[in-house]
C-alpha cells in the first residue's frame, strides 16, 4: 500500500489515503516519487470549482509536477534503468490525430492530463507511460527536477520568438513568469522587465534576473521604457497571468511587428483592442504545455549553461503536512511550493 492525494467528489479538500501500489503495464514505468510541486491547476481541484467538477473523474489521485525514481519497469519498455532520476511529460497524447502522427505531439487533439485526466503524482508512487518518462541529466537535484513541468511552460513561451537583443515584457510574476525572466534574460534579451500586483513576487522577478519589475497600476509602462532608453516599445511580450489588464498593457507598450506569446489561462472569454493587433501587425501566439521533447532538452541546457531556478522554490513541506502546503500555496507570499514524499 502507499499514500496518495486523493480528491473526492463531495466537495473542496484532498484526501490523505492508503492505496494499492499502481502495477505498471507492459509499456509502463512505475516511478517512486521524490517530490511534488503545487500548480495553480491543483489549486483549482483542491476547491473543486466548475472546471475541476466538469473535469476531473474523482475520486482520483490528483497532482502533476514531479520528480522521483524508477521503482518498476513494464516488459515492453527499454532504455530505462531501476533507480533512475526522471520526471514526467504530463501531457499523455493520443498518438493518432493528425498531429500527433505527423510528430507534432504538442499539438494532440485531445491529450489527457496527468493527475487532472488520468492519476497523479501526490503518492508515493505513480505510473506514467514510457513516453512519457523524461530521464534528468546526472546529479540533478530532485527538487529541480520536481519544477521541470512549470519550467517547461516557462521555456516554451519564452522561447516562442528569439529574444536576442530584444526589449521583452513580461506581465505575471507567478512561478512561470518568473522563471521566464530568468530564461529571456540568459537568452541574450536587453531589457526584461515583468509586471504583477503582488509586491512579493516582483521582488522574487528582480531576484531572477528581471531588468525591473513593476506593479503596473503603479508604474507608469510608457515612462519606464524611457527610462530603459527605450523610444518604440516592447519587441516581445509574454503574457503569464491571465488577467485581461494585462492583456492591455501588452497592446499598449509593443513596438509595431511585435511577437505575442499567450500563456496565462483567463478566467473566462474577455474583449480586446483588435485595432491595435491589426494596425501594429502583431503576431499572437498561443502556448499550451511543452514541446515534446525538444522543450525539454532545452530545459537541460539552460540548467547545464547556468540558469538558476532555484530561487522560485518558496515553501517546502513533507507530504503530512499537505493542507499547510496547499494553504502557503494560496497565500499572496509563495511561489513553488514543494510536497516531498521520499525519506
Ligand atoms: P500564478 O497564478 O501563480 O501567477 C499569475 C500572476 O499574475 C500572479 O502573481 C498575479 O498576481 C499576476 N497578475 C494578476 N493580475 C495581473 C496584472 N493585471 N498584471 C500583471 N500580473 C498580474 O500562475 P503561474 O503558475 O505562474 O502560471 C501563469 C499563468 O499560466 C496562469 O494563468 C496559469 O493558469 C497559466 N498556465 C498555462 C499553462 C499552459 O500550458 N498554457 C500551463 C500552466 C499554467
Ligand atoms: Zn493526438
Amino acid at each position: 500500500m502507499m499514500r496518495a492525494l486523493v480528491k473526492h467528489p463531495d466537495g473542496p479538500g484532498l484526501a490523505m489515503e492508503d492505496v494499492p501500489v499502481p502495477d505498471p503495464g507492459p509499456d509502463e514505468v512505475l516511478i517512486r516519487v521524490h517530490t511534488t510541486g503545487i500548480c495553480g491547476t491543483d489549486l483549482h481541484i483542491y476547491e473543486w470549482d466548475e472546471w475541476a467538477q466538469a473535469t476531473v473523474p474523482a475520486p482520483m489521485t490528483v497532482g502533476h509536477e514531479f520528480s522521483g525514481h524508477i521503482a518498476g519497469i513494464g516488459v515492453n519498455v527499454g532504455g530505462f534503468e531501476v533507480g533512475e532520476l526522471v520526471s514526467a511529460e504530463g501531457h499523455v497524447v493520443c498518438g493518432k490525430c493528425r498531429n500527433c502522427l505527423a510528430g507534432r505531439r504538442h499539438l494532440c487533439k485531445e491529450p489527457k492530463g496527468l493527475g487532472v485526466n488520468i492519476p497523479g503524482a501526490f503518492a508515493d508512487y505513480v505510473v506514467v507511460p514510457k513516453q512519457n518518462v523524461w530521464r534528468h541529466i546526472d546529479g540533478l537535484d530532485p527538487e529541480i527536477g520536481a519544477l521541470f513541468d512549470p519550467f517547461g511552460n516557462a521555456v516554451h513561451t519564452a522561447l516562442a520568438f528569439p529574444v536576442l537583443g530584444e526589449d521583452v515584457l513580461i506581465t505575471g510574476a507567478g512561478p512561470i513568469g518568473v522563471m521566464a525572466a530568468a530564461v529571456a534574460a540568459h537568452s541574450g534579451a536587453r531589457n526584461v522587465v515583468v509586471t504583477d500586483i503582488n509586491e512579493y513576487r516582483l521582488a522574487l522577478a528582480l531576484r531572477m534576473g528581471a531588468t525591473r519589475a513593476v506593479d503596473p497600476t503603479k508604474t507608469d509602462l510608457k515612462a519606464l521604457q524611457g527610462e530603459l532608453g527605450m523610444t518604440e516599445g516592447f519587441d516581445v511580450a509574454l503574457e503569464m497571468s491571465g488577467a485581461p489588464a494585462a492583456m492591455d498593457d501588452i497592446l499598449a507598450n509593443t513596438i509595431h511587428g511585435a511577437k505575442v506569446a499567450l500563456l496565462g489561462i483567463p478566467a473566462e472569454a474577455y474583449a480586446i483592442d483588435w485595432s491595435r493587433v491589426i494596425f501594429n501587425m502583431l503576431t499572437i501566439r498561443g502556448i499550451y504545455g511543452r514541446e515534446m521533447y525538444d522543450t525539454w532538452y532545452k530545459m537541460n541546457v539552460l540548467i547545464q549553461s547556468g540558469v538558476d531556478i532555484s530561487p522560485v522554490i518558496s515553501h517546502r513541506f513533507p507530504a503530512a503536512s499537505y493542507e499547510d502546503a496547499f494553504e502557503a500555496a494560496r497565500s499572496g507570499e509563495a511561489a513553488k511550493v514543494l510536497i516531498r514524499w521520499a525519506d
